[in-house]
């Protein structure tokens, strides 16, 4: 595939990538629509990459559904599927990977509650640029950290790839479109919307001062609703800082990470710009 990637790159031809998991939804296609309006041609993997997964039950209950997600991708006209096994990733073993200088990012957030994560997303990425070779890489603000984690890595390693961040696509009631929705029951989905109503809240009472209250009211509401919440932050949108005093200028993110029953749920939305 390199190959045949390479030669079309040859021939002046932009090649878009868009990473995922599978299990795919709307915020899927809408990067694979993205990347069609923006590069010659658009490659898409499915792959779930052992390696950033710090729960295994997590790792073993990740929905596949292989079947529905070519349909989806043929409809959506997306050219090429990469569909590798864990040893065209990892050809060497998962033991002796590289390890990234990824500095405060690692820490906070998503890398303070789950260990390793981001390595993991940092291997796996490396590996896929490194087969497919794209001009330009589309990801999803609903995974904010994520991307920012991925513009480091693209520095860190002298990538020459643009990436292209896309805009969190919601169900109608606000639920960020996520692969682990599926796993929510019926009770546990009708609840779910509860996370973006508070990053509303956030938004809507946000003023210049101590943020504290704001912040405690809205952890407050997800507890009172049987969410365990992992963290409710707002940060400086440019490093992830938390922010507890606001100036009224910085841009700001609000960031939400909670379980809902089994299923660790993750939002975020830009409060100030
Ligand atoms: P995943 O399959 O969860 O690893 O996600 C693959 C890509 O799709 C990542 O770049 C995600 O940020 C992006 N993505 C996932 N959910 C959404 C969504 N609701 N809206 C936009 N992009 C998304």
């Amino acid at each position: 595939m390199t190959a045949w990637l390479e030669k079309q790159a040859g021939r002046g031809r932009i090649i878009g990538f868009v990473p995922t998991m599978g299990a795919l939804h709307r915020g899927h296609l809408e990067l694979v629509g993205r990347s069609r309006l923006e590069t010659d041609i658009t490659v898409c993997s499915i792959f779930v990459n052992p390696t950033q997964f710090n729960d295994p039950v997590d790792y073993e209950k990740y929905p596949v559904t292989l079947d529905r997600d070519i349909h989806l991708l043929t409809n959506a006209q997306n050219d090429v599927l990469y569909l590798p096994a864990v040893s065209d990733i990892y050809p060497d073993g998962m033991s002796n990977l590289p390890v990234y200088e990824l500095g405060q990012l690692e820490s906070t957030l998503e890398g303070k509650y789950r260990p390793g994560h981001f390595q993991g997303v940092c291997q796996v990425v490396d590996r896929l640029l490194q087969v497919v070779r794209p001009g330009k890489l589309f990801m999803g603000r609903k995974d904010y950290q994520q991307c920012m984690v991925i513009k480091k890595l693209l520095q860190l390693r002298g990538f020459p790839v643009e990436l292209v961040t896309c805009e969190t696509v919601r169900e109608p009631d606000g639920l960020a479109m996520s692969s682990r929705n599926m796993r929510l029951s019926p009770h546990e989905r009708a609840g779910a919307p509860m996370i973006y109503q508070v990053l509303c809240d956030l938004r809507d009472g946000l003023t210049p001062g101590s943020l504290g209250d704001l912040i405690g009211k809205g952890k407050e509401r997800l507890q009172s609703n049987g969410f365990k919440v992992d963290y409710v932050e707002i940060c400086d949108a440019d490093d992830l800082q938390p922010v507890t005093d606001w100036d009224g200028r910085l841009a700001l993110v609000a960031l939400i990470a909670a379980f809902n029953g089994p299923v660790r749920l993750i939002d975020n939305m830009q409060i100030s710009f």
